[in-house]
């Protein structure tokens, strides 16, 4: 019988302070790996006893990220599948509540043989277990797993524990990556290793020891820094390895490598250094920095909080990033809270200043009146519109309320007394929405959708069939369909069965592009292969720049 492949498994855990790019160096470690011919996957775990990040509010947890599979997990699988491409299965997403609730169910079906169930080992254990299917699904020769917060925390404690088990099980195959934070108080003017080394303290209180320590911080790591920790941790020093504060994220594999970090990692892994291919990403991290021509990119936000809105649209922002470098532009992003124009419809006007604005998805009525005023003003002004999800039911009630004439028009979720609800509850929906059967159980992951021919939507994707992601609970009511087409707008994309409105759309001679998706394309852009709606919309942001 062959032996079987070695399967590597390296952990990434957080110290000092969290919010420091945990997720973009670990997406940026399975890059290098892959760079180097390795099938890699990148899983999360997250210490929240929520099963998805599903119900969880963006605004404080940043985008629920969904996979082809429907799972709706943290934003992270997202940075994940920009940097490596991989298709993030339900098993590369772990949650406190998933574990407890699968030993709950073991042991209520008498799995545990009348044992007593343990915190200690049998979370762990199923942790663990949970890893490992990971890595059978896709079946990775290296698997990473991100611990979401940093050590010291009462709640990761079991994921350690799993780490720890795992390790001194097989100790050649398991690995440890703390990823660090160097303060500079502005007082001093330099860099301090201390919280670092209080950091890697820590977990050796847990019975674990970093092989790499990743230096977060706003400068390079200086030289002196990187032999302190060094010295703390017993590590010789090429396995202290820099991260500064880059231009773009798409750096952070550059620079890694400018560490000969992926040279390092094999060789403490014990796999073989293969030849190295990051010369496209390379050649995008440069090209970004020369771009200057500028487009201004208003994004319609609802979920705004003090900090920003960076990662709740997190996805939304890439898309418009990779579209735009690809066309050699630099995108302006501004949020636009069009709660204002409810109260002063005079303030639409400032909307004749943007290039383009992107209507995201969204849940519930706040902002919503707003909204569609701002799809109404673009669509009169012939200014780009690019709905997605929520963003294509707002166009499609602006649309029958102006142009229809059908006045309170409006969808099921906002209004469900409404005269005309041309954006209705899913049949499926309506029992679920009754019992408040939320979790995980909106229309998710990839369907299919035939385009017609001719349209703007079938002429971007340059092919008429398309599968995409999917997260919503409400549609186009079929009742308006024909006479909403009468009107002029155009259902350009439609599920195989005809039933499902997937695209709206006005054609060309009417407008340069105002076009609304019931699906999420941005979860399918990449930075090498940026999404066609995302170019066709930016297209005709660029376009109106000229004029
Ligand atoms: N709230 C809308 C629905 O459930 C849109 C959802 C979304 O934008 N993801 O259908």
């Amino acid at each position: 019988m062959a032996a079987k492949k070695a399967t590597k498994y390296i952990f990434v855990v957080g110290g000092v302070m969290s919010s420091v790019g945990k997720g973009i160096a670990a997406a940026s470690v399975g890059k290098i790996l892959q760079s180097r011919g390795y099938h890699v996957t990148n899983l999360k775990a997250d210490m929240y006893v929520n099963i998805d990040a599903g119900t969880i509010r963006p605004a404080e947890h940043g985008e629920v990220f969904v996979g082809e599979d429907g799972v709706e997990a943290d934003q992270d699988l997202g940075n994940y599948e920009r940097f490596t491409n991989q298709t993030s299965t339900r098993e590369n997403y772990i949650t406190t509540g998933q574990v407890y609730a699968e030993v709950i169910r073991r042991e209520r079906n008498l799995e545990y043989g009348g044992e007593d169930v343990e915190v200690y080992p049998d979370i762990p254990k199923e942790i663990i277990r949970r890893i490992e299917a990971c890595q059978e699904k896709n079946k990775s020769e290296i698997t990473i797993i991100e611990y979401g917060g940093t050590v010291g925390e009462y709640q990761l404690f079991p994921f350690l524990e799993a780490a720890r088990m795992m390790k001194s099980k097989r100790p050649a195959d398991v690995f440890i990556i703390l990823i660090s934070y160097l303060p500079t108080p502005p007082l001093l003017g330099e860099q301090k290793s201390k919280p670092t080394q209080h950091a890697v303290t820590d977990l050796y209180s847990v019975g674990l020891y970093p092989d790499f320590v990743i230096c977060r911080a706003d400068h390079p790591a200086t030289l002196d820094i990187k032999r302190t920790i060094s010295n703390v941790c017993s590590l010789p020093i090429e396995r202290i390895i820099s991260a500064p504060d880059v231009y773009s994220i798409y750096d952070v594999p550059v620079n890694f490598e400018k560490e000969n970090f992926g040279n390092t990692l094999l060789k403490i892994i014990g796999l073989p250094p293969k030849r190295k291919d990051l010369a496209d990403w390379t050649a995008l991290a440069g090209k970004i920095k020369k771009i200057n021509k500028e487009v201004k990119i208003g994004i319609v936000g609802k979920y705004f909080n003090f900090k920003s809105c960076k990662d709740t649209y997190i996805s939304v922002i890439e898309s418009v990033n990779h579209a735009a470098w690809s066309l050699g532009y630099k995108p302006n992003i501004l949020w636009i809270d069009t709660e204002k124009y409810e109260k002063d419809k005079s303030k639409l006007k400032e909307l004749d200043d943007l290039d383009g604005i992107i209507v995201p998805g969204g849940f519930g009525k706040r902002g919503t009146e707003g909204m569609m005023l701002a799809a109404d003003y673009t669509r009169v002004n012939k200014i780009p519109y690019f709905g997605l999800c929520f963003g294509m039911q707002i166009l499609t009630i602006a649309y029958a309320r102006n142009v229809l004439g059908l006045h309170g028009a409006n969808s099921a979720e906002m209004d469900s007394l409404t005269k005309y609800p041309v954006i209705a509850t899913m049949a499926d929906q309506v029992e679920k929405i009754k019992n408040k059967n939320y979790g995980g159980t909106m229309r998710l992951g990839t369907y299919p959708a035939n385009l017609k021919k001719g349209s703007i939507a079938e002429r971007a994707y340059g092919v008429s069939k398309i599968s995409e992601r999917h997260r919503h609970r409400y549609e186009v009511n079929p009742e308006y369909i024909e006479k909403l087409e009468a009107a002029g707008l155009v259902f350009s994309g439609r599920s195989p069965s005809g039933i499902l409105m997937e695209i709206a759309e006005l054609p060309k001679d009417k407008h340069p592009f105002y076009l609304g998706t019931q699906f999420h394309p941005e979860f399918k852009s990449r930075p090498l292969r940026p999404h066609p709606l995302f170019t066709a919309f930016l297209k005709a942001c660029i376009g109106r720049k000229k004029f």
